[in-house]
């Protein structure tokens, strides 16, 4: 069996569903689960329903719109219309829980969820109509497959109760390709839930892992994961293969988005995640844990961000301080991207996105037991991540390189497979370029 779950940046005109088909129909040999996320933007646009309650019904109906239009155009025939009474329910529902927004101005999280659940439990049909089009055994299952606590917005999956329902589907339901929904489930008592953005990869992982199965494929918009955007590294080239500690640390640093938990289920298992293309052949496979020959893999650049130095000799030993300046983040609701302190303890620097920097100095200035003198410039943030780096003469060859753009902090990831160097703005980009082309000369 194996699990390959369909992103929703790549379900946006009916081309890509004969794409989708003619790259599932390869797999067809064995059962398939396929897990769907929804059509692209459909997520974002029912958040926006639950958000502004005024326009919800007519931004409802556009988005239902839609998606008649895709299933008439990726279906026909006795296929379209079995699909059209599928879509009915469904819309149905949607439409009412619009106008009771509309009417009732209410939005929390059990009800956002709720909303949200819609954008897959549609996508489903519209997948599962398109591959019964191409000849493909397929049904479509609109009803999410994990079990979850009810921690609406970033559920938990409950794994024993999940198995037994994947357990039960797959008695139920014979066809050789079934499509699930992906990022939603339900609790116990039937109430929807999300596992937090982007989680349908997750949703991959999880219900490989529930059913043993040792092959979970990624279709998305890019051939692989990549050692840096292509869009900014020259050569820039799919890597061929990750260890999950790696994985996770690239996938935390955004070189191709992917929900950090995603790896979570498959460490200490031999389950293979292959990332693919939709348009473009190329894949990378992650699987297991570091070996010698993982040496460098990848860089990734956060841009955009202020490091905020807050100094005072009144810091220094005395407990308390650091927790201080910590919860001012917090109660700003600004997330830290990186932070240091020397061992003298008397600075303490926050590196945070630059759009969150004036509110969090405003309130770091009121910390007047603490803190005399706050400063701040604009810093850019560059990983480069390989499992080599657990090893001391290529961990000091890659600090050497970067030292020629003067880091003003270095810090190392989960298991010591990444490192991460904050850069004066100007020198970012630099220092990112040299770290790839160290990189390059490891991938083959
Ligand atoms: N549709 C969900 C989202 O946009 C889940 C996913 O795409 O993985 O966050
Ligand atoms: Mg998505």
């Amino acid at each position: 069996m194996r699990i390959i779950k369909i992103g929703g940046s790549i379900q946006k005109d009916p081309n890509d569903y004969h794409l989708i088909a003619e790259k599932i129909k390869k797999f067809t040999d064995d059962k398939v689960i396929v897990v769907t996320s929804a059509l692209k933007n459909v997520t974002n646009e029912l958040l926006q329903v639950t958000n502004e309650p005024e326009k919800a019904v007519s931004k409802v109906s556009e988005i239902i719109d839609r998606h008649y239009d895709m299933l008439s155009k990726v279906s026909n025939g006795k296929v379209f219309e079995e699909g059209f009474q599928l879509l009915s329910k469904v819309t149905d529902e949607l439409a009412k829980v619009a106008w009771a927004i509309g009417t009732l101005g209410e939005n929390n999280p059990r009800l956002r969820d709720y909303v949200l659940s819609f954008g897959e439990r549609m996508a489903v049909i519209i997948l599962g109509e398109a591959l019964r089009s191409y000849g493909i055994d397929a049904r479509p299952i609109t009803e999410p497959p994990l079990i979850t606590d009810s921690n609406y917005g970033e559920a938990n999956v409950l794994l024993p109760e999940t198995k037994e329902r994947l357990h039960a589907l797959l008695e139920s339901v014979k066809s050789k390709v079934v499509i699930v929904p992906g990022f939603i489930g339900t609790t116990p008592e039937g109430k929807y839930t999300t596992i937090g953005r982007g989680g349908s990869d997750y949703s991959a992982t999880v219900i490989a892992k529930a059913l043993n199965v040792k092959e979970v494929r990624l279709v998305t918009e890019v051939p692989g994961i990549m050692t840096g955007d292509p869009r900014k590294f020259k050569g820039a080239k799919t890597i061929p293969r990750l260890s999950l500690e790696e994985a996770v640390e690239l996938s935390q640093l955004g070189a191709k988005r992917l929900h950090p938990k995603t790896f979570d289920p498959v460490f200490d298992t031999d389950i293979e995640i292959y990332v693919e293309g939709l348009y473009d052949e190329g894949f990378t496979v992650v699987k297991g844990s570091c070996t010698p020959s993982d040496v460098l893999k990848g860089i990734a650049v956060v841009e955009g961000l202020t490091l905020i130095d807050v100094e005072s000799t009144r810091m220094v030993g005395r407990i308390g301080s650091a927790a201080a300046v910590m919860t001012e983040a917090q109660k700003a609701n600004v997330n830290i991207i990186a932070m240091s302190q020397p061992a003298s303890e008397t600075s303490i620097q926050l590196v945070v996105s630059s759009s969150d920097a004036k509110k969090l100095q405003e309130r770091l200035a009121s910390l007047k037991e603490f803190v005399k003198d706050i400063s701040a410039i604009d810093v850019d943030a560059v990983s480069i991540v390989g499992c080599g780096l657990q090893r001391p003469e290529i961990a000091s060859k890659v600090i050497s390189s970067a030292a020629a753009y003067n880091p003003i902090s270095v810090s190392r990831g989960m298991r010591r497979v990444s490192l991460t160097f904050i850069a004066e703005r100007g020198q970012a980009v630099e220092l990112a370029e040299e770290l790839h082309e160290v990189v390059l000369k490891w991938i083959n």
